[in-house]
């Protein structure tokens, strides 16, 4: 099988030749340590301003405020322990959802393991949180609000704005997990009043291993790596300059192309969507119908499980995923799909499609066609498949 059709994008993108073709002096020409004191090293320091500013543009920030690191679990790492720890003293109550990207639910049982206390907000059957029970949750000594912008699994976007403004009026710190959201959907700090913001280089065409976090200025938060003064001695270490320049093309490009990119996905992505729907029985589809990310499509398919779908589609040469990649290979249900209240045996039965602007129509047909037969091959085989069928005669 030679035909490569890769469904897998919220899992990690394609680096864009441009981005790589960016990096590459970077490597092999300008090596020098940006903190060295000879220009050629020091102009480095002004590259990485000039990444900085794009990045802010992009946000509506200001280009003191974006700060460098390895990826978006670094950042949201970053954001949640330490303004726990600076806002400490104020409260130790968080706020955060049930449907958040691992890098932040594991980042909040271990402050709760510290003494603070975390709300786990429910979300609708589509996957957005209720901005009721936001506001229920609010207490006095809350100091951070944590809501993803838009879901890894399912591709919902949430009320981001609302949220914001909820937190706002409250005086509580508003972060949000941008790392799928941002590139496909237009974001303004300001608008939403986002305090701090995670996105991460591979999940929009740029390079695995760097990220940032848009830090509000005035925002009280501690160092998280210690050592030199580097990202205004917030965030040690010599700076990952091919990475930085990386991002910075990336971002670039994702603003430059938005509009036409995600129309078009939209519309391929509707395409999959239509046709699964009508074409393979007993399916539906997770998440919200309109709004979720241009690039997501996620099924449950009865009487299925997930991995062996993966494994039939991985032989005809299609990468999806069943949940997020850092939960594939255990058992347990994705705690997204059990939070939008899917049975157990139906969230087993799910297939995550995030495409790119390369997937074509006639490239879901093949996936449609392939999933249809892989499908029918399957529950031809389960017993539980073989009961209903009965009770249905
Ligand atoms: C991928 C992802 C992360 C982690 O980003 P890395 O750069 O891989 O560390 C965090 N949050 C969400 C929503 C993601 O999709």
């Amino acid at each position: 099988m030679s035909k490569l059709i890769y469904l897998d994008n919220a899992a990690t993108t394609k680096t864009a030749p441009e981005v790589v073709e960016a990096m590459l002096p970077y490597f092999t020409e300008y090596y020098g340590n940006p903190s060295s004191v000879y220009s050629f090293a020091a102009q480095n320091k002004e590259v990485i301003t000039q990444q900085r500013e794009i990045i802010a543009n992009a946000l509506g920030a200001k280009t003191e405020e974006i700060y460098f690191t390895a990826g978006g679990s670094e950042s949201d790492n970053w954001a949640l322990k330490a303004t726990a720890e600076a806002y400490g003293n104020k409260g130790k109550h968080i706020i955060t959802t049930k449907i958040e990207h691992h890098a932040i639910l594991h980042s909040a049982e271990y402050l709760e393991k510290r003494g603070y206390e975390v709300t786990y907000l429910d979300v609708d059957e589509y996957g957005v949180v209720k901005l009721d029970d936001l506001k229920a949750a609010i207490r006095p000594d809350t100091i951070l609000i944590s809501v993803m912008f838009a879901n890894n699994e399912i591709g919902t976007i949430q009320p981001i704005k609302e949220i914001g403004e909820i937190a706002h009026e409250h005086g509580i710190l508003f972060h949000t997990d941008a790392v799928q959201a941002f590139g496909q959907v237009p974001i303004n700090v300001d608008e939403c009043h986002i305090d701090m913001l995670s996105a991460s280089g591979h999940k929009l065409n740029g390079p695995k291993g760097i990220g940032f976090l848009y830090i509000r200025k005035g925002v009280k938060i501690r160092s998280f790596v210690h050592g030199g003064a580097q990202e205004r001695k917030r965030r040690a270490g010599t700076e990952n300059v091919p990475g930085i320049v990386g991002i910075g093309t990336a971002i670039e490009r994702a603003v430059r192309t938005m509009q036409e990119r995600t129309k078009k996905e939209t519309e391929v992505r509707d395409y999959l969507i239509k046709r699964v729907l009508e074409e393979i029985p007993y399916t539906r589809l997770n998440g919200h119908p309109t709004k979720r990310l241009p690039n997501n499509a996620n099924f449950s398919f009865q009487f299925i499980e997930g991995e062996s779908l993966l494994i039939r589609l991985d032989m005809k040469g299609i990468c999806g995923s069943s949940g997020s990649a850092c939960t594939s290979g255990s058992l347990d249900p994705s705690h997204v799909l059990l939070a939008i209240g899917l049975p157990h045996e139906i969230a087993h039965g799910s297939l995550r499609l995030t495409l790119n602007e390369e997937i074509t129509k006639e490239d879901i047909d093949y996936v449609v066609d392939s999933l249809k037969e892989i499908v029918a091959y399957i529950r031809q085989m389960s017993p539980l498949y073989e009961d209903f069928l009965k009770k249905q005669k």
